[in-house]
């Protein structure tokens, strides 16, 4: 399936200059979806993963039926002030600024191997976050998974530490 060329792309958005992967093109076909979610299925199906977890709020999108198909159970990682129970939280620099991430302290148990799911590795900040916060609970981080890549932000750099697999890559 041509991936790449049911991505919307959208230029200046949500700034000028950036030219903006838009998955809802791909969530609106119900071929691409399910192809989407077999393929990120596959990328884990070997793999021994107890948990899936996804960033708000697209890693939401692929990480939940991901999940559904493997028999996993799913943990959502939040911006500050959703998550309703005891949360951690994480801080991490911006180009301008600081942004944080939660995760629930009871979601991840000591020992417990994680697949982070996203749909976009940028610069591989949002992830490493996640990293971060499962880790501090104690998990392992096995695998990170995204639909798409923009290599050209080195996201791959930022995340070496870890095994990362993606679909469709943009140079
Ligand atoms: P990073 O932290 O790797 O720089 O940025 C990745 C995060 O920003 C992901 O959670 C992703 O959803 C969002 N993101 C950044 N740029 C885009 C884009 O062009 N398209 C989509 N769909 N998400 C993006």
């Amino acid at each position: 399936m041509d991936l790449k060329g049911m991505i919307r792309e959208v230029q200046d958005f949500p700034k000028e200059g950036i030219s903006f992967k838009d998955i809802t093109t791909i969530l609106s076909d119900k071929d691409a979806l399910r192809y989407v979610i077999d393929q990120m299925a596959d990328q884990l199906e070997d793999m021994d993963i107890d948990v899936i977890v996804g960033p708000e709020a697209r890693g939401f999108i692929v990480g939940t039926p991901v999940a559904y198909k493997l028999g996993k159970a799913f943990v959502p990682i939040r911006k500050p002030g959703k998550l309703p129970a005891e949360t951690v939280k994480y801080e991490y620099e911006l180009e301008y600024g600081t942004d944080a991430l939660e995760i629930h302290k009871d979601a991840i148990k000591p020992g417990m191997k994680v697949a982070i799911l996203d749909d976009l590795l940028a610069t591989g900040g949002t992830v490493l976050a996640a990293a971060k916060l499962i880790e501090g609970l104690g998990g392992t981080v096995v695998s990170l998974n995204f639909l798409i890549e923009l290599s050209f932000l080195k996201g791959r750099e930022t995340l070496k530490d870890y095994n990362v697999k993606t679909l469709v890559s943009y140079d």
